[in-house]
């Protein structure tokens, strides 16, 4: 084994152990100069950590005036210790004084001192302090030394993360050469700003060990989980799904090429050789590449780095056996970083603290945006490389209205966001003090505005926001939260609860809808190649009869003596309808049998969700009290395009012409036969789009709570007559979308959208 390889290890277990051992910290970091300086043969060795404001104190020193500990200070970019910071790469110079960037302190004496190598320390991907030796001759140190004092730094960054030395608080703040402000664009999934620490949905990787016990033990736990992570990829890559090709297997081909990169692994090996543990060594060359990658220019190059760094977790996640998973628990206001989430996931969250969300994938109408939008959480999505660009604990702002996500923002974006939210603040009591005018244009057509709710918190919004009513109940809500299934009188209890917080106001409470991306925890998941279009709501339902009897009951119970409305999800067909009805009829005849109260009315409706059933519209017309669109899903299958893949969330138009001849179909159906239709879905709380629905003839929206203020003011101020001309001439238009001609409709028609 050469030498530079079993030097180091040797130093690290003694580091290790004056570290470990007893006194106060600062005299531990002072024998850990003095260590460093003896085996690196070094006259110099000083430790710079990285304070708030991105200050670089001096913490310990062997070699210089010891005054000058606490007293010397660099901010970031500053002399050679606050270049290495600022570049976060080390630094190795012969002739330190001549280096342009070189600022003499007077209270330190590091006059006489040629040769500096600085090396960042590193935590998580930031720079939390500098290690620096020195020698009076010029001499330009080797590069196993290099190695040597890189792989020290981590044993050292072990001692700064456990915050003895400087506060936590202060390690997490604004710093280092990470620490610049930045600006990332997505997509608005739901409106509004917030702002807060940054927390990870997964979160980050934590390195409790880095010091090896037992070296051939490390090197053979790196060499397994190796081979694991190649297991892994293999199978992913053979994996049926992807036997044609296509984009997802050229990401996975690239992956798995890089699982064999053979530089990439000899590094590790050599980390490991060097006397850290195994995750220790896999993180040690992660942040390496990550900090030498971050200065290419190149993009292709630099999307690599998060290619090495999702294998590196990978593998860091293998070597620790998974145990990294546990939810992140929200003790001030934060916003959920993560690649995707899950709407149950979401729920999990304590929405005091969670004041807004940015994610790497989503889409406008995938559920995790619903439920975000009825819980009021900003949320922005398609954030490109997010994740590498943050660390837990930094600031963030999430501004979906100008779709930024600001990190760690500058004074004067701050300055701004509180300016911006002032404004939110007092567009909300603008809309409050419009709750109770009607939603009625200017040439009196009245149009009747609901809510969309799921969760217990969204009820008192029905008062705050003036609406009608809560046009969709969405009950699998509860039964994603809830471990097992609900017994009927939990549910019981809880329709009763929204129907009491109604009042007089009519609830119309949907069916479990539950499979698709809405999975709970008690129904065994199938694996299915598009579950979109698979086993889910009304499918589950009739399949699982007792599930939707034992609801019906509940919903049955708590509308006793008052009227209940009931609608069935994801209707293919009539004859589908027809046997929820039967088994409504059943659970309404078993009322009369155990002598229980019936509602006053019960009135049933299904949703207008699969296209295959608006061929059917004048038979069903005939079945139903009422209809409710929902087109999150009904355009899915409209378009074939799924609703929650990132990639195709702004693929098609929900205003091109065939979307708003073929909703104009269902609403004349529906106003000839004298049945209520409601639209429902995502689109009807963007006021552009609600502008052209009222235009085709619907006068009813069941929307979020957050868009009820923003639809009213808009219908407020329309001429529905003049529109209406406008919307029809332009449905014989070829164009991808008719959006720009009504947004210069709008405005030439000074409409509020
Ligand atoms: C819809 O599909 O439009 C709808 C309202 O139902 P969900 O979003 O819950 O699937
Ligand atoms: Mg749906």
């Amino acid at each position: 084994m050469p030498d530079h390889v079993s030097q180091p290890r040797l130093l690290l277990r003694r580091l290790h152990s004056v570290m470990a051992g007893s006194g106060k910290p600062q005299d531990r970091l002072d024998r850990v100069v003095r260590v460093i300086a003896q085996n690196m043969v070094a006259e110099v060795c000083s430790i710079y950590l990285t304070r708030a404001g991105g200050v670089l104190e001096l913490f310990a020193t062997e070699g210089l005036k010891e005054e000058a500990v606490h007293l010397t200070r660099l901010s970031v970019g500053e002399g050679l210790v606050g270049l290495v910071a600022e570049r976060g790469l080390p630094l190795n110079l012969s002739e330190a004084p001549q280096h342009p960037r070189f600022s003499y302190r007077p209270e330190t004496g590091e006059d006489i001192y040629h040769s500096f190598l600085g090396v960042p320390i590193l935590r998580t991907g930031r720079v939390v302090g500098v290690l620096v030796v020195q020698n009076v001759t010029p001499r330009r140190y080797k590069p196993e030394e290099v190695e040597a004092l890189q792989t020290i730094s981590m044993v050292i960054a072990e001692l700064v993360a456990s915050g003895e030395l400087v506060d936590k608080q202060e390690l997490t703040e604004d710093s280092g050469s990470t620490g610049e402000p930045i600006t990332l664009d997505g997509l608005a999934l739901a409106g509004g700003v917030g702002a807060g620490v940054a927390v990870f949905h997964q979160p980050q990787i934590q390195i409790s060990r880095t010091v090896a016990e037992d070296i051939e033990a490390e090197s053979q736990r790196l060499e397994d989980a190796i081979a694991e992570m190649r297991v892994q990829l293999e199978e992913l890559v053979e994996h049926p799904n992807l036997a044609h090709g296509g984009e997802h297997r050229e990401v996975l081909e690239t992956y798995r090429m890089f699982a064999y990169d053979r530089g990439w692994q000899e590094k590790m090996r050599e980390a490991v050789l060097s006397g850290l543990t195994a995750e220790a060594a896999v993180d040690r060359v992660k942040t390496e590449n990550r900090m030498r990658m971050a200065k290419i220019r190149d993009p292709y190059l630099r999307e690599r780095i998060s290619d090495f760094d999702d294998l590196a977790i990978r593998l860091i996640r293998i070597i620790q056996g998974d145990k990294n998973s546990h939810r992140a628990e929200l003790t001030e206001d934060s916003v959920l970083i993560a690649r995707s989430l899950g709407p149950a996931e979401l729920m999990d969250y304590d929405s005091r603290y969670l004041k807004a969300i940015a994610l790497e994938e989503g889409s406008t109408t995938s559920h995790v945006t619903i439920v975000a939008r009825a819980m009021g959480i900003p949320m922005l999505g398609r954030v490109p490389a997010l994740l590498s660009h943050i660390e837990a604990g930094e600031h963030v702002i999430v501004d979906a209205a100008s779709e930024h996500v600001y990190i760690r923002p500058a004074e004067d974006v701050l300055d701004s966001y509180k300016a911006t939210l002032k404004l939110q603040e007092q567009l909300h009591a603008e809309y409050a003090a419009e709750r109770e005018l009607p939603a009625e244009t200017k040439d009196g057509e009245k149009v009747t505005l609901l809510m969309n709710a799921g969760l217990l918190v969204d009820l008192p919004s029905l008062d705050n926001t003036g609406a009608e009513g809560i046009g969709l109940f969405r009950t699998e809500f509860q039964f994603m939260v809830a471990p097992a299934l609900p017994k009927v009188d939990e549910q019981t209890k809880i329709y009763s609860a929204a129907m009491d917080a109604a009042g007089d106001k009519p609830v119309v409470f949907r069916t479990l809808d539950i499979g698709g991306d809405k999975q709970v925890p008690f129904l065994p998941r199938d694996e299915e190649e598009n579950p979109a279009m698979g086993w889910r709501a009304i499918r589950i339902a009739l399949d699982r009869p007792a599930l939707l009897r034992y609801q019906l009951r509940a919903l049955l119970y708590s509308a006793a003596g008052k009227t209940l409305h009931v609608m069935f999800p994801m209707i293919a067909e009539v004859a589908e309808l027809r046997r929820c009805k039967a088994i409504l009829n059943k659970e309404i005849a078993r009322l009369a049998k155990y002598e229980k109260e019936p509602p006053k009315a019960v009135k049933v409706g299904c949703m207008l969700e699969v296209p295959s059933l608006a061929w059917q519209i004048d038979l069903l017309v005939k079945e139903v009290d009422f209809l409710s669109i929902g087109t999150n899903d009904l355009m899915q299958f409209f378009f074939a395009c799924d609703r929650s893949s990132p990639r195709l969330a702004n693929r098609y138009d929900l205003l091109a012409p065939p979307v708003l001849s073929f909703l104009r179909s269902i609403f004349k159906a529906c106003h000839d036969a004298g049945v209520p239709v409601t639209l429902c879905g995502e689109m009807g709380g963007k006021p552009i789009e609600a502008m052209a629905l009222v235009a085709l003839g619907l006068r009813r929206l069941s929307i979020s709570p957050t868009s009820i203020g923003p639809v009213k003011r808009m219908i407020r101020s329309i001429n529905l007559k003049v529109l209406e001309d406008f919307v029809h001439s332009n449905l014989t238009s070829a164009e991808h979308s008719i959006r720009d001609s009504l947004v210069h409709f709008a405005r030439d028609h000074d409409i509020k959208v």
